[in-house]
């Protein structure tokens, strides 16, 4: 069913090895070309571990990935550079990726080179436009990381990606670190390049208010699974799943408390050790009978939408 730049599919199918988390998911995602994917879920339910195995970083033992229609295993060497260089990750923590002891210029310039994008004797320029493309002095391409702000290294994290010409940015909490005012700024310097840079994004974040400010469709995933997929629109407006109505009525508080905030409600089980059944009963307003031992699967709920609640399939 893929085909096309910019899918990666059945990335949820995925299961890492030995198991930190058991399943990382069970659905199926075609991410589409230009698209704006935000992934959602409390710390500790996977979230980074599936941005690894997507940007082929971690390896997945079931599940597959496909990029511009071929599986990963399939990939000739020619494609499989294509696919590193295509996919680019950008991290939480933008200085602990950034060599202390390398200039700007090389730290942003070097892959590009090492990859034949640019010649050498062209890494400057090219450095020096790609700094002010994300909003940072081309003046500073000879500094080191720390002489930059939190926000500025976020930037150098984000030209470095975009050196090496990529079509999918995935994005693990990638204002998560940053003054609120910075995450609005780096926000809307995302979606610029969006346009810009012709880019698709998957955006991890445990912030939903991050989320549906960026995204065009939205999975909430709950200890390594997918509980609810739906357009930002459908699943702001009107949410299925009980887990994703918990989370959006904890977001006044979240918008309250200004900072970056954790929502509680109530224990988070280990994402090794699931409770059986409906791995959300023990946390459900609506837990039923059936909910402690029958797990339920990702059904259609309306157009292009699932949500995985017994719920929704009555007996
Ligand atoms: Fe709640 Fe049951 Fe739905 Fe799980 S399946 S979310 S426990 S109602
Ligand atoms: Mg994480």
């Amino acid at each position: 069913p893929i085909g096309v730049i910019g899918h990666v599919a059945n990335l949820f199918g995925a299961r890492v090895k030995k198991t930190e988390i058991k399943a990382v998911a069970g659905v199926d995602l075609q991410v589409r070309r230009g698209e704006v994917v935000g992934i959602v879920g409390e710390s500790g339910c996977g979230k980074s571990t599936v941005a690894r195995m997507l940007a082929g970083i971690s390896s997945l033992s079931a599940g597959e990935i496909s990029y511009q229609g071929v599986r990963l295993p399939d990939m000739t060497r020619e494609q499989r550079r294509a696919f590193d260089l295509g996919v680019q990750m950008i991290f939480q923590d933008p200085f602990a990726s950034l060599n202390p002891r390398m200039r700007v210029v090389d730290i942003i310039g070097e892959p590009a080179v090492v990859h034949g994008i640019v010649k050498s004797s062209e890494k400057r320029d090219y450095v020096i436009e790609l700094m002010e493309k994300v909003g940072l002095s081309g003046a500073y391409a000879d500094r080191y990381p720390h002489q930059f702000s939190g926000g500025q290294r976020q930037r150098i994290g984000i030209a470095r990606a975009l050196a090496v010409k990529p079509s999918i940015l995935i994005c693990d909490e990638a204002v998560a670190a940053l003054d609120v005012s910075i995450q609005a700024q780096v926000l809307n310097l995302f979606m610029d390049l969006r346009e810009e840079f012709d880019l698709t994004y998957l955006f991890i974040s445990h912030n939903l208010g991050v989320v549906e400010h960026i995204s065009d469709r939205v999975v909430i995933m709950y200890l390594g699974k997918a509980v609810e997929v739906a357009s930002t629109e459908d699943l702001f407006d009107n949410p299925n799943h009980p887990y994703t109505r918990l989370l959006l009525d904890q977001l006044p508080l979240l918008e309250a408390r200004e900072r970056d905030y954790q929502p509680i409600i109530g224990e988070l089980p280990s994402p090794l050790d699931p409770p059986p059944g409906c791995p959300f009963h023990p946390r459900c307003p609506h837990v039923m009978d059936r909910c402690r031992s029958e797990m339920p699967q990702l059904l259609p709920v309306g157009p292009d939408r699932v949500s995985a609640c017994h719920l929704n399939a009555p007996v």
